[in-house]
């Protein structure tokens, strides 16, 4: 859904959290529910959960009963094989804080209206208690981390621009061939007597020196298709950023955290 810019409640992004909340909630199937403990309230449990039909006139739920517990039944079932990955924070430890240097750290949620955020602290405020910043919504780091990826990206092309050359590897490589070949050539001259020592040498040189302008220049290629790359991971991860689980934002694949 956030691929195809459907927003959540406030113009949120979609969260696995609220996906979870609404696959999980009986009321899209017609029923009312009370006592349910919600995983992150933790509220007192005041006897077991009470599920009732909706009893209005003319009340059409949105999806069949049917379909409910098929959703429940195979959330039950991948729940197995997938752990909860709200309690993942990608940026724990690796963004710091800009008033004492110490690292922002997850998990810490608030609930405000019904909305989850999800939070970071600086610890040198709520661990060490030297700094006075505030928390830090993940939304505003994530953004902030998007943009740097851009900018790197702009970066990068403007290098790629001023300082590299189009040339062609394969057309490189054939005049490296060719000059081999005459190398050849004018040994088997200097071997059968055509050339002296010393014309033999000086046209040796004039083959060395061009060969390593073409090794050079082939070297140059190389760095070109690293940047090409770069430039579509940062693209890659530009896009893919909303859709990727927090387990993936945390693997340590995205050299940028390192940084
Ligand atoms: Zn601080």
């Amino acid at each position: 859904m956030n691929k195809y810019g459907v927003k959540a409640k406030k113009g949120a992004i979609w969260s696995d959290f609220s996906v979870r909340f609404i696959l999980r909630n009986p009321i899209y199937s017609g029923k009312n529910r009370w006592n349910w403990r919600s995983p992150v309230k933790r509220k007192a449990y005041t006897g077991a959960e009470i599920i009732k039909e909706i009893d209005q006139e003319g009340f059409e739920p949105i999806i069949s009963e049917e379909l409910f517990r098929e959703t429940e039944k195979r959330m039950k079932e991948r729940s197995y094989m997938a752990f909860r990955s709200d309690n993942y924070y990608p940026f724990s430890g690796v963004a710091k804080c800009a008033k004492c240097g110490h690292s922002y750290t997850g998990p810490f949620k608030k609930r405000r209206s019904r909305t989850i955020y999800r939070f970071y602290k600086c610890a040198g405020r709520c661990k060490f208690g030297i700094c006075d910043s505030q928390v830090v919504v993940e939304e505003s780091i994530e953004n902030a981390l998007l943009g740097m990826l851009e900018l790197a990206k702009t970066e990068l092309e403007f290098e790629d621009k001023n300082y590299y050359p189009t040339v062609d590897k394969n057309e490189i490589e054939k005049q490296l061939e060719k000059i081999k070949e005459k190398k050849e050539r004018t040994k088997d001259l200097y071997i059968d007597g055509d050339l002296t020592k010393d014309q033999y040498k000086k046209r040796l040189e004039i083959f060395q020196e061009e060969e390593k302008e073409l090794l050079s220049l082939l070297n140059k290629v190389d760095e070109d298709a690293n940047i090409e790359e770069i430039k579509e991971i940062l693209q890659n991860i530009k896009n893919e950023w909303h859709n990727m689980s927090y387990e993936s934002k945390n693997t340590p694949s995205i050299p940028f955290f390192k940084v």
